[in-house]
């Protein structure tokens, strides 16, 4: 595929092939469901989780204007090939921010992003969420932070998917912004909160002085799940590992442009959140195939996929595993691997994590069926 091949799930079906004939004559499209394979989701923004259609209604009610990029031209042409393309991708976001103004709308976007994620196989969400952008408009960071925990609390049992926050700070702001999140993360340790991470464009800011703020969420007993390793390469994913000691790394997909960093990185047990629809539609890789999951995985990786920002990006989590399967040829054995490093690579109960790595080996027990149908991806 090329950068400009369709990029939604819609074009990852699109892109396999035909039913043609009986399935004893084409092994080849003998395939698993996707769909039945048990995930652990563990990159996934607040925001960036909303469905098109929610941010179509609520744009709609409140007569707020929409770029045509979220509307007609959607989802986005976008690089983050320098800074100008990171900033439009920004501008996309604040929109998307400003069309959630109730508490209901909060509570429906963790339920509807819930409900995908379970229709994907999902089992297990650790969403990412920055609470200062939302401040302002439902009282303060910690008033959010409760809505959005109650949210999750009401979506797990509404869809019985288990989920978990990350609180995230962004690295555009001041490192004492960062500080106060990771206390706000610190007081909520027990209490749904499972990690602290930083995001925003990579290349902006001094990684190193967001360490005070890591170590205050390591000293709570938080997974540190910083970005590092999508816009920019080694030389700064060996910053990340330095200054914040990553549990796993946000994106970390060049981590193997360098062997002896990604040895380093396989050694220390640092995991990998791998974005695949994310990083083609940013412009980090042309395609679906550069994407270099097969070396990182031959390499002996920790590696989970994730979808990101599907609102901006168009694929949701079973369709990373579609776009993999299909641009790398991986065998469903591989695909089942994948899932459970996504577990093991968790913060999901034990219990939960038994349950999906024993339906994760009956998955691959079942036999293969012939076609995945039109639902499936
Ligand atoms: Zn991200």
């Amino acid at each position: 595929m090329t950068s400009g091949a369709p990029r939604s799930d819609a074009g990852s079906r699109q892109a396999r092939p035909t039913y043609a004939g009986p399935a004893e004559a084409r092994p080849h499209t003998l395939r698993r469901s996707l769909r039945a394979l048990p995930k652990a989701h563990l990159h996934l923004h607040f925001t960036g989780s909303m469905r098109h259609q929610t941010l179509l209604e609520l744009a709609d009610r409140d007569r707020i204007h929409l770029p045509d990029q979220l509307v007609s031209d959607w989802p986005p042409q976008l690089s983050a090939a320098d800074e100008k393309g990171w900033f439009r991708f920004q501008r996309l976001y604040d929109v998307a921010r400003s069309v959630l103004r109730t508490e209901a709308d909060v509570r429906r976007l963790v339920r509807e992003a819930a409900e995908d994620d379970v229709r994907d196989g999902g089992r297990w969400l650790e969403i990412q969420v920055d609470p200062s952008g939302y401040a302002v408009r439902f009282g303060n960071i910690t008033a959010f932070t409760d809505l959005v925990l109650d949210a999750a609390r009401e979506a797990e049992r509404e869809t019985g998917l288990g989920i978990a926050v990350v609180i995230a700070a962004n690295r555009t702001r001041h490192p004492l912004d960062a500080r106060i999140l990771a206390r706000l993360a610190a007081k909520y340790a027990d209490r749904g909160v499972v990690g602290f991470g930083l995001s925003n464009d990579e290349r902006r800011g001094m990684t190193e002085e967001f360490a005070h703020a890591f170590a205050i969420a390591e000293r709570a007993g938080l997974m540190l799940v910083p970005h590092g390793g999508e816009l920019r390469g080694p030389d700064h994913i060996e910053r990340v590992l330095r200054s914040l000691r990553p549990t796993r790394l946000g994106h970390g997909v060049r981590t193997g442009e360098d062997p002896d960093l990604l040895r380093r990185v396989i050694d220390a047990g640092v995991a990998l959140e791998v974005c695949p629809t994310s990083n083609v539609s940013l412009g980090v890789y042309s395609d679906l195939s550069s994407v270099p999951l097969p070396s990182l995985l031959a390499a002996g990786a920790t590696i989970a996929l994730g979808a990101d920002d599907p609102l901006l990006f168009g694929s949701r989590l079973a369709g990373q595993y579609a776009t993999m399967r299909a641009a790398h040829d991986l065998s469903d054995a591989t695909l089942a691997e994948l899932a459970r490093m996504s577990f093991r690579a968790s913060r999901a109960p034990e219990e939960l994590r038994a349950r999906a790595l024993a339906d994760i080996d009956e998955w691959l027990e079942a036999s293969p069926v012939a076609d995945d149908g039109p639902d499936e991806v």
